[in-house]
């Protein structure tokens, strides 16, 4: 799905502008890398896609739909999102963990039983051989992995439900260089193989270099670089 943001702003009470004039559109199928330091506004800006923060003027809209109250119970289904601190239940499997990316599809009765459709557990089981985790990962709980292996459950889940569109914020910022490099191959694929709209937050030049079609570098809440890698490396 198509994203835009027309002239997005996100203002705070104290008057800091987190986002300033955003006018951006990422196209489907697109893995667009948001590069930018702590506090430039990559969080805000990925949170107002699927209604986490609101904003104070301008609008996101996907596939021409503006993202509001009344449309975010739809959209909400077709967007998924991946955190920094992966998110998991500490507590739960890992298999249960991936399961969960597929709760708010499911009737409440299959979710308080954990009498999942066959097809989903297969769609897991395929996932998890995806992200390259093994069945002794998947019967132990999150917190007992590693960090890289906690990510790549946080992906899993993640993915359950094919969405159009993946938010991913800081993903690999956890992670050690080799990981996170898996990571974001994990997510590029996503764009490659399924023509999801994937936006990632980093703060890693040559991780966006490495993977990115295209790179939006905020600072301060305003787009100061948008374009392809090589377009960075040529002007940096
Ligand atoms: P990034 O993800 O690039 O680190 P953020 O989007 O988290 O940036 O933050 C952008 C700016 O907005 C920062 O100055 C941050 O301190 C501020 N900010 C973020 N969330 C809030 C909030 N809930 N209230 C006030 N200021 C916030
Ligand atoms: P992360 O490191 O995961 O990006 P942050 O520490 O930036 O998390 O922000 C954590 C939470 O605090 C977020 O919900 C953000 O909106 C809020 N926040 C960030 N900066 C401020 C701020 N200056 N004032 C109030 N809330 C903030």
């Amino acid at each position: 799905m198509e994203i835009r943001f027309e002239q997005l702003s996100r203002t705070w009470p104290d008057g800091t502008r987190a986002l300033d004039g955003i006018e951006l559109t990422i196209a489907a199928g697109t893995f667009c890398v948001l590069l930018g330091h702590s506090g430039a506004g990559k969080s805000t800006l990925l949170r107002c896609v699927n209604g986490l923060e609101s904003p104070t003027a301008g609008a996101v809209l996907v596939n021409g739909l503006r993202v509001d109250r009344r449309s975010l119970p739809l959209l909400r289904k077709r967007i998924a999102m991946v955190h920094q601190h992966f998110g998991l239940v500490a507590r739960g499997s890992g298999a249960a963990n991936v399961m969960a990316g597929a709760v708010s599809a499911l009737p409440l009765w299959r979710v308080l039983t954990g009498l999942y459709p066959e097809p989903l557990k297969r769609k897991a089981c395929a996932l998890m051989e995806a992200v390259g985790l093994e069945e002794a990962h998947l019967r132990r709980r999150a917190e007992q992995l590693s960090g890289g292996q906690q990510q790549r459950l946080g992906l899993a889940r993640a993915f359950m439900l094919d969405p159009a569109i993946i938010l991913a914020d800081e993903p690999v910022a956890s992670l050690d260089p080799g990981t996170g490099r898996e990571a974001m191959a994990l997510l590029r694929r996503q764009a490659r193989e399924r023509g999801a709209t994937v936006l990632c937050s980093l703060h890693q030049l040559d991780l966006a270099r490495a993977f990115a079609d295209r790179i939006v570098a905020l600072h301060r809440g305003r787009v100061i670089f948008d374009g392809r890698p090589e377009a960075l490396r040529e002007r940096d």
